[in-house]
């Protein structure tokens, strides 16, 4: 099995408190997220709950993102904790199917499958901006933020607030 799936149908059967490690490997392919450049990895824990299986543990990766001032490419390690509750579709002790609420959910055969906490955990981590090491740094750390390029990820946001003070002041007067 990858590096990114566990079965935990053993871990279940346990009692709570029990504990278990795994190191984790997870290539870029299993996640969607296109600024990755390499696998993420690390050590997590599977702790069991009365109901849950808790996924703690730090996971570290190396993503690239352009330089928000030349565009060049930056490469830049992403360190994040993972800390997420799966729960299995039925429950083990007493029959019937468990409501996940916001957790995650096991497959039907309690394979715990990290890809996608792996992206979120990821995706969050980005930080919104980041420029070159160097000249650019420097140069970006003397201007002023109005007078810094927007990040292309946040102009539909930008848009978008601006639209609604736009159509707000109208209806107004
Ligand atoms: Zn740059």
């Amino acid at each position: 099995m990858a590096d990114y799936i566990f079965n935990v149908a053993r871990l279940l059967a346990q009692t709570s408190g029990q504990r278990r490690s795994v190191d984790v490997n997870a290539p870029p392919e299993a996640m969607d997220v296109p600024e990755l450049v390499g696998s993420l990895w690390g050590t997590a824990q599977f702790t069991r709950l009365s109901d849950a299986v808790l996924v703690t543990g730090r996971m570290r990766g190396l993503a690239r993102v352009p330089c928000a001032r030349c565009t060049d490419d930056v490469e830049f390690e992403l360190v994040f904790d993972l800390n997420d509750q799966f729960v299995p579709r039925t429950d083990p002790v007493r029959g019937g199917t468990l409501d996940p609420g916001d957790r995650w959910l096991l497959d039907p055969g309690h394979n715990l499958d990290l890809c996608d906490v792996l992206a979120e955990g990821a995706i969050s981590a980005l930080p919104p901006r980041v420029v070159c090491p160097g000249q650019c740094k420097e140069i970006w750390d003397d201007q002023s933020p109005a007078d810094r390029p927007l990040d292309p990820r946040l102009a539909p946001l930008e848009r978008l607030r601006r639209e609604m003070l736009y159509e707000d002041g109208e209806s107004h007067g």
